[in-house]
């Protein structure tokens, strides 16, 4: 197969040294840098380029249509950011007079750290004592998509979760547990295989009353009984 120099959409210089260094008073975190303006560079134009600053050839017959499915693929795991809670929720909120505790468990998550651009995954335990009205369980699942479809944190994904089903329900508690593996922590560095990361949020009663708390983790830590 003949190759062929793949034409950028626009000349620019990607070289990276464009890119200033700001901020140099700061010695915590990552010094601040503004970037080159390659907004009018296609998207995939931009995964070639990687490809080739990786070592790799986008020309060749493996990789020919790698930009447009990375494309396709990041966005679609980048969806929540054009959802909101509201959206996927809509009138799914049904009137209930008892307030007993409604759990939901292992509810799967995928997400995507948004400091290494892995994945991290795992489950999700979603519970809530209704303050007069209850909200359909598969629209509990489709609430956690959508903060999870998104560049996250473990930590900022349990909270945003706690806090939409606290806005939405507005119940008298509600408690969110996490669990996942980061494949930046697996695949990196430490290389610890089985480290898990749980995370936990929790508003009013779960807060409040210690029974309630425990009763709650009681049902989300014990082992897992068939069906
Ligand atoms: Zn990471």
């Amino acid at each position: 197969m003949a190759k062929k120099e793949l034409e950028p959409a626009v000349s620019l210089d990607l070289s990276g040294e464009g890119e200033a260094l700001l901020g140099d008073d700061e010695r915590r975190g990552p010094p601040r840098r503004t970037h080159a303006d390659l907004s009018g560079v296609d998207f995939q134009d931009m995964v070639a380029e990687i490809l080739r600053r990786l070592g790799d050839d986008p020309q060749r017959e493996g990789l020919l249509g790698t930009p447009e499915r990375v494309e396709k693929t990041l966005r679609y795991l980048t969806q929540g950011y054009a959802l909101s809670s509201e959206q996927v929720v809509g009138d799914a909120l049904f009137a209930e007079s008892h307030s007993n505790m409604i759990l939901v468990k292992d509810i799967e998550m995928y997400s995507m750290c948004e400091h290494h651009l892995l994945p991290f995954f795992g489950k999700v335990h979603v519970a809530y004592i209704p303050d007069g009205q209850i909200m359909g369980l598969s629209k509990i699942a489709r609430l956690v998509d959508v903060y999870a479809r998104r560049l996250q944190v473990q930590e900022r994904l349990t909270e945003q979760i706690a806090q939409s089903l606290w806005d939405t329900i507005r119940p008298q508690g509600v408690a969110v547990v996490v669990e996942a593996y980061h494949l930046c922590i697996m695949m990196r560095g430490v290389q610890k295989q089985n480290s898990k990361t749980i995370t936990s949020a929790m508003r009013g009663t779960f807060l409040e009353d210690h029974r309630t708390r425990d009763e709650f983790l009681r049902l989300t830590t014990s082992v897992h009984q068939p069906l």
